[in-house]
């Protein structure tokens, strides 16, 4: 059934590991009914955050440690309830958790620093998608669009970072690009597709 939503609401929040108690109070047929009384039939909210972990039962991902269900599975079912369309939340270009196993899933920076700057932000640890990083969280996409009622996906953060991993090093030689050429490797990054992107 064809749905025109008229007032959506994203929440856009990302839960670091250490936090307890995450879901502990929340009811999905409340939450839903306060939605549905603001005139929102239209929801976006995270399957698996920047942190990198996950508010449904996967398989491949990690479980938000202190979550103890199916928080995203209560929250699509109480939507497909009350008629509100769900779209799934991923963060792709970065994930804390799963950049630290297996470490090389992350990108290595031109000066070989495996973090980024500024620290205080989520863009710390960003992932190559020239690693197995790339069908792990196609894996994901595919648990959550089978097992749930989800209208879409929303997949943040899809940027093409610059990395001097060995896969991308092997790949650029293969090409013929300079990997010492710290201009070029934006341009290696979104594989020609774009302009080069200015230098964060
Ligand atoms: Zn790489």
């Amino acid at each position: 059934m064809k749905h025109s939503p008229k007032y959506c609401l994203f929440y856009d929040n990302h839960t670091m590991k250490a936090v307890p108690d995450v879901g502990r109070n929340f009811d999905a047929e409340a939450f839903t009914g306060r939605l549905r009384c603001a005139g929102v039939d239209y929801l976006i909210f995270p399957a698996r955050c920047n942190q990198g972990l996950a508010y449904y039962d996967t398989k491949t991902g990690i479980r938000h440690p202190s979550l103890e269900y199916d928080l995203f599975g209560r929250l699509s079912g109480a939507c497909a309830e009350r008629g509100i369309a769900l779209t799934a939340y991923f963060n792709v270009g970065i994930s804390s958790e799963e950049g630290l196993r297996p470490r090389d899933w992350t990108t290595l920076c031109f000066d070989g620093r495996e973090l980024r700057e500024p620290r205080l932000t989520p863009f710390v640890r960003t992932m190559c998608y020239n690693t197995g990083y790339r069908d792990h969280l196609m894996e994901m996409v595919k648990e959550v669009v089978r097992n749930y009622p989800v209208a879409g996906l929303m997949l943040d953060c899809l940027k093409s970072f610059p990395c001097v991993c060995p896969v991308c090093v092997g790949e650029m030689k293969e090409q013929g690009i300079d990997c010492s050429d710290e201009d070029a490797l934006p341009r290696y990054a979104l594989r020609g597709t774009s302009p080069v992107r200015p230098k964060r």
